[in-house]
């Protein structure tokens, strides 16, 4: 199995961008640098997504539009429903640039998920167990995967922020309706977030 590229870490946090604010929507643009640049914007964005305790952050939520995220699941929450290990271990952080997703037809599941721009709010999302991604890495090398389970639903969530897509928009029309006031409180109260 090839190296992955590590981007160092010793970046401070980024400031977290939250529902409401209008990069959230915003598709994502190709990444065609694969420079410093880049490495410099993955190394923050894993800093920032370790710093906040996520296992996964996209470009919008610290207010940018490459097609970049990061994903930093710990083994013991890539399992199956036997406790046994649901991928071949990846390294993680694992940094995908230009990443496409395709479903594979098969069981889907559901599982509370939480976002990084949606403070104290989970919702039961329904997604895919397997998906087959595409991406790029770091040094722009193609990389193809299937993966399962909490790692393949990570990738879709983070992949969903990059087509400007969020999880409430995944949730059942029940739920999102019991949310309207917290997602309505949560909208006013970083309307006026100081942002650099
Ligand atoms: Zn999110």
């Amino acid at each position: 199995m090839e190296e992955y590229a590590r981007p160092t870490t010793n970046y401070e946090p980024l400031t977290l961008r939250y529902f409401g604010d209008p990069v959230l929507r915003a598709p994502a643009q190709p990444v065609t640098a694969f420079d410093d640049v880049i490495h410099e914007l993955a190394g923050r964005m894993i800093a920032t997504m370790q710093a906040a305790s996520g296992v996964g952050l996209a470009a919008q939520q610290i207010g940018r539009t490459e097609a970049i995220c990061v994903i930093g699941l710990p083994p013991e929450m890539d399992i199956d429903a036997d406790g046994q290990p649901a991928n071949s271990p990846e390294p993680m952080p694992l940094v995908l640039l230009n990443p496409h997703v395709t479903w594979v037809p098969e069981s889907s599941w559901a599982r509370e998920e939480g976002c990084l721009s949606f403070p104290e709010i989970e919702g039961k999302i329904t997604r895919p167990w397997t998906i087959h991604v595409t991406y790029q890495d770091l040094q722009g090398q193609s990389q193809e995967r299937t993966w399962h389970g909490m790692l393949a639903r990570v990738v879709q969530h983070e992949v969903d922020h990059l087509n400007g897509v969020l999880f409430i928009d995944r949730m059942s029309h029940v739920k999102r309706l019991a949310l309207k006031g917290r997602l309505k409180r949560l909208k006013e109260e970083y309307a006026e977030y100081p942002k650099p």
